[in-house]
């Protein structure tokens, strides 16, 4: 008997009748004689209305209220999704982070899961109940419960299906699968049968939003199979898998954007020893995640210093950053947030040259100006203007081209 878990969306719960569209999923998946544990998301639009209602009753609200109440979106899934199995005649249960022990660090609104205990779901298991388990939350030492960030419930599937040895974690959502882009700006984006994790990582970080870039960590460390597909249809979707001989010979997989980027300029610095220390560790320490790093060739003793950081945090960067130039003496700090991140990524890239020149060449030709470029082994990013990001995602899309298989 094989062990599946299955995790559903928010826009495949949006209602009574999708969640009966899923408990029929379930039951077929049962039925084909596995063991299933189903992972649910909240309601779509739910969790955005609870965080919506904290933040209107508090500018910065308690973080351990806030996640006990923001967590309560799942807990109407799982038990509605319970009682519409019941009523078909199937047994099924639901359980809470803290009822399974989904054991989490303290890290509120962004915790990261350390252990699970599968006592409780295996026994179900055995007993033939379908076990359906609260996405998104979990439970931390002292008892308190916490979440794991937004678009979360990707990573309790994940790790359930790690803890639990699963065969597979179909991750079920409102689009067929991972696209080589965003088909909503490239109608020449093409459903990809199969990604690798590490290039699925460098997606997911670097802007697509199928899946929670944390989930795809966790799925590569304990080499579960992802399989992304649409809850709305029967066809396959992509497997993120193991990397194999075949997604070698293609150089560009994908091609994701992400616009929710800032870029910030501490102009006319000192250059000297603990500069970029002075300014980037206060950064870390209030948890803002600094993405691309430029330091220009110092000009007599003086430097600017370029980065780039989520749109969300910037209000807090603006306050540590200002603080920091006063501090060290630099001359003033330039802000951009119409800029958008272009990434191009692919395991070939490793053994094939000429992949970023094709890719600046290409951006070149329709005249559009390259801010920043940083590198990894299988990815190439640019910040360009926002304004910018669909055209250059077709041309890309069309210069690598990506709309032919293989
Ligand atoms: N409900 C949570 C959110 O909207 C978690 C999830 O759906 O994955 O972010
Ligand atoms: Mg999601």
């Amino acid at each position: 008997m094989a062990l599946v878990v299955q995790k559903y969306g928010g826009t495949s719960v949006a209602n009574i009748e999708k969640i009966e569209n899923v408990a029929k999923r379930v039951i077929n998946t049962k039925e084909a004689g596995n063991k299933v544990v189903v992972v649910m998301s909240a309601m779509a639009g739910e969790t955005d209305r609870l965080i919506n209602l904290a933040l209107r009753t508090s500018e910065k609200p308690n973080e351990r209220e806030y996640d006990a109440l923001i967590s309560t979106g799942e807990q109407i899934t799982v038990s509605l999704l319970a009682i519409t199995l019941d009523k078909m005649g199937y047994k099924a249960k639901s359980f809470l982070g803290y009822q399974v022990k989904i054991v989490t660090d303290q890290n509120h609104k962004e915790a990261r899961i350390l252990n699970i205990d599968t006592e409780t779901i295996t026994d179900e298991l055995k007993r033939g109940t379908i076990v359906i388990v609260a996405g998104f939350q979990g439970v931390d030492i002292k008892n308190n419960i916490t979440t794991l960030g937004r678009g979360g419930s990707d990573t309790s599937a994940v790790a359930l299906a790690a803890a639990l040895q699963a065969e597979v974690c179909e991750i079920y959502t409102d689009v067929d699968g991972i696209y080589t882009t965003d088909p909503s700006i490239c109608p020449k984006a093409r459903k990809l049968n199969k990604i690798s994790y590490d290039e699925m990582l460098e997606m997911a970080s670097a802007g697509a939003k199928v899946l929670h870039p944390r989930s795809v960590e966790l799925a590569k460390k304990s080499s579960v199979p992802v399989h992304v597909r649409s809850s709305f249809n029967d066809d396959g979707g992509t497997l993120v898998t193991k990397e194999d001989k075949e997604m070698e010979k293609v150089v560009v997989s994908g091609i994701t954007y992400d616009r929710d980027q800032a870029k910030v300029t501490v102009v006319h610095v000192p250059d000297r020893p603990g500069i970029a220390a002075s300014l980037f560790t206060p950064l870390s320490d209030q948890n803002i995640i600094v993405d691309m790093i430029i330091q220009n060739a110092s000009i007599e003793g003086y430097t600017d210093l370029t980065f780039t950081v989520s749109r969300k945090d910037i209000d807090e960067v603006k306050k540590i950053v200002e603080t920091v130039a006063r501090d060290v003496g630099a001359e003033t700090v330039e802000y951009d947030e119409n800029i958008s991140k272009l990434s191009i990524v692919g395991v070939g890239m490793r053994s094939y040259a000429g992949v970023a020149s094709k890719m600046f060449t290409a951006l070149a030709n329709e005249r559009i100006n390259i801010m920043m470029i940083s590198t990894s082994e299988i990815k190439i990013s640019c910040v360009i203007e926002a304004k910018y990001t669909e055209l250059a995602v077709t041309i890309l899309h069309d210069a690598f081209g990506l709309e032919k298989e293989g």
